[in-house]
């Protein structure tokens, strides 16, 4: 590569100047086609070539096309081209520049018959990265001070496509990176989730079980419930893993049918209710016998994520929720007067395991409820968003669409 830079010295200064030009835009290139481009830009007024093509190595060791061009007289022929793949071959292999001339069928007649090939390596000095590859219809000739130019050419070409690799290379580290430490977190939250309870269960059992000790009904009982409570906190953890991975597999199997919306929200509220008997829920439906089409287990799901999230981050307070029609879509909104959730963390709850940061930290869970109750309403053609106030409250906003029927109405 030294050698070739040794040489500017007998260029011309237009042919330097496009040198310069074109040194400056692969220095601030990273998309391989608009600098290829711009390069062409400048080479055109100082060389000619009717097409330009750049071939690169695939994993086999041939080469293949990647960026290619006709100007000039090359592009009335793009169909029947020949682009060169021979002399690309040449020069990569060689590692030198390799001229050629290509006498095709009524060559006499037509002069543009005859191709004048120009194979040029493209070697940053670290790699081989390709070839280039120039080819003029009907000559002149290449001469040397030219193909020394467009030596120049390709190893700012070359240089390009190294940059572009290491580019790669590197959003491809950092994606791995980002992965490992995911999935890092990922192991330390379940672990830490399922010994948890697991951990009561045990401990609970273990203590009923000595036999060194009687215990009063009374207690026997109140060790019997935590076990039970424990038990199903874990089930639930366990269906919200299986359900996130369905989830991301698409495998998560939904049956829809025709739902009434205000029968569906009295039975959540009802059942919420009846389970926690210090929650109040206000339910105000403004929009009577609305119908959708959806999975009614899962829609019940996503209410009772969004309630139980309630009751476990805004204990004490009670609950709205409000049924209403909003165009074509049904809109189900659910209103705590709790804490609230910072305005920059709105969207993330969403996000797979995320949790809100500086919230109260002995509320147990594992960041997945927003994730699947938002899969499932996306998977019922809806949207789910969540509004809040710190220090006010939080509203989360189901849309779902009507069904058709209703549509017109
Ligand atoms: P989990 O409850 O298991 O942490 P979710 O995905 O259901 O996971 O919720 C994500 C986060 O959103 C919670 O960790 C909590 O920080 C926040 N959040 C959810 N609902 C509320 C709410 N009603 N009020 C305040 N913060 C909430």
């Amino acid at each position: 590569m030294t050698d070739i830079i040794k040489q500017t010295g007998s260029l011309q200064p237009k042919e330097l100047e496009a040198i310069y030009a074109i040194s400056r835009s692969v220095a601030g290139g990273i998309e391989v086609e608009t600098t290829l481009d711009e390069i062409l830009r400048y080479l055109r007024p100082v060389f000619i070539f009717d097409n330009i093509v750049l071939y690169v190595p695939n994993s086999d060791g041939t080469l293949e096309p990647t960026y290619a061009r006709a100007i000039g007289r090359g592009r009335i022929r793009e169909a029947d081209l020949a682009w060169g793949e021979a002399t690309a071959l040449s020069a990569y292999r060689s590692g030198k520049a390799f001229r050629k001339v290509d006498q095709h069928e009524d060559a006499r007649n037509d002069r543009t018959n005859v191709r004048y090939m120009l194979g040029l390596p493209c070697n940053s000095g670290e790699a081989m990265h390709g070839a280039l590859v120039f080819i003029r219809f009907g000559g002149p000739e290449y001469r040397s001070d030219q193909v020394l130019l467009a030596e120049f050419v390709a190893l700012h070409v070359a240089q390009l496509l190294q940059h572009k690799q290491l580019v790669s290379r590197i959003a491809s580290l950092e994606a791995r990176r980002k992965l490992d430490s995911l999935q890092d977190d990922f192991v330390a939250t379940i672990s830490h989730e399922l010994l948890t309870p697991l951990g009561f269960i045990k401990g609970y059992a273990t203590t009923l079980l000595r036999e060194d000790t009687q215990w009063d009904s009374a207690t026997h009982r109140e060790f019997l419930t935590i076990i039970d409570e424990e038990a199903d906190r874990l089930r639930e953890l366990i269906d919200n893993l299986m359900d996130s991975s369905r989830l991301q597999s698409g495998t998560l199997s939904m049956t829809a049918q025709p739902l009434r919306l205000d029968i569906l929200l009295k039975e959540i509220s009802f059942r919420s209710q009846t389970r926690n008997a210090n929650l109040k829920i206000n339910l105000v439906i403004d929009a009577p016998r609305l119908q959708i089409s959806a999975d009614p287990t899962r829609l019940a799901q996503v209410f009772d994520n969004i309630i139980s999230n309630a009751t476990k981050y805004a204990p004490g307070s009670p609950l709205t929720i409000h049924l209403e029609r909003v165009g074509k879509q049904a809109c189900i909104s659910i209103r705590d007067y709790g804490p609230g959730i910072p305005k920059d963390q709105l969207e993330t709850i969403f996000q797979r395991f995320y949790r809100v940061t500086d919230q109260n930290k002995s509320v147990r869970g594992t960041g997945l409820g927003l994730f699947i109750c938002r899969q499932i309403i996306q998977a019922h053609q809806g949207e789910i968003t969540a509004d809040s106030v710190v220090g006010s409250g939080t509203t989360f906003s189901i849309y779902l669409p009507l069904e058709d029927r209703m549509k017109t109405t």
